[in-house]
């Protein structure tokens, strides 16, 4: 059963895409879906990480509006960020998840017992992760995540069948 959750942003949480207004200013894209997600998975009693190569105030803003159990931005060797955070807070690596979308992800695709990957992605991403999900990058990739971590859940809250 999966204890945490950690997602890359670009990507994952966004469409990976950069939007530029007229004023020259970089936006980026969340769905709705996806930010319901993250909240329903720490209503579950989900730890939710994210690891990032960034550091900006994008990062900043994914940091105040979620604040997730765990953080880690400007990785730029992210399987280390991620072996050295487990050993530092206690996780048991075999009931986490990572979701990455690019080739800076495919070490701790690989690494990680549970790991996923959008649908778009390329190939040689792809073949490093254990799941290929339905959804493409930022169009409901944690949704769809969340369901496959929380449905084990439901089904063990289920009550036991009258005989
Ligand atoms: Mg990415």
């Amino acid at each position: 059963m999966i204890e945490a959750v950690f997602l890359d942003i670009d990507g994952v949480l966004t469409d990976g895409a950069v939007y530029v207004d007229a004023a020259g200013h970089e936006i980026k894209r969340i769905s709705f879906e996806d930010i319901d997600a993250v909240f329903e998975l720490k209503r579950a009693g989900i730890k939710i990480g994210f690891i990032t190569g960034e550091a900006n105030g994008f990062c900043r803003y994914v940091r105040e509006r979620f604040a997730p159990d765990f953080f880690l931005e400007g990785c730029k060797d992210k399987l280390g960020a991620f072996k050295l955070l487990m050993r530092k807070a206690g996780l048991d690596e075999s009931k986490v998840c990572y979701v990455g979308d690019s080739k800076k992800d495919v070490e701790l695709l690989r690494y990680v017992a549970s790991s996923f990957v959008p649908a778009d992605v390329d190939p040689g991403v792809k073949d490093s992760a254990k799941f290929v999900l339905k959804a493409g990058r930022g169009k409901g990739v944690i949704k769809e995540v969340a369901g496959h971590v929380l449905k084990p859940r439901a089904q063990r809250r289920k009550p036991p069948r009258a005989t």
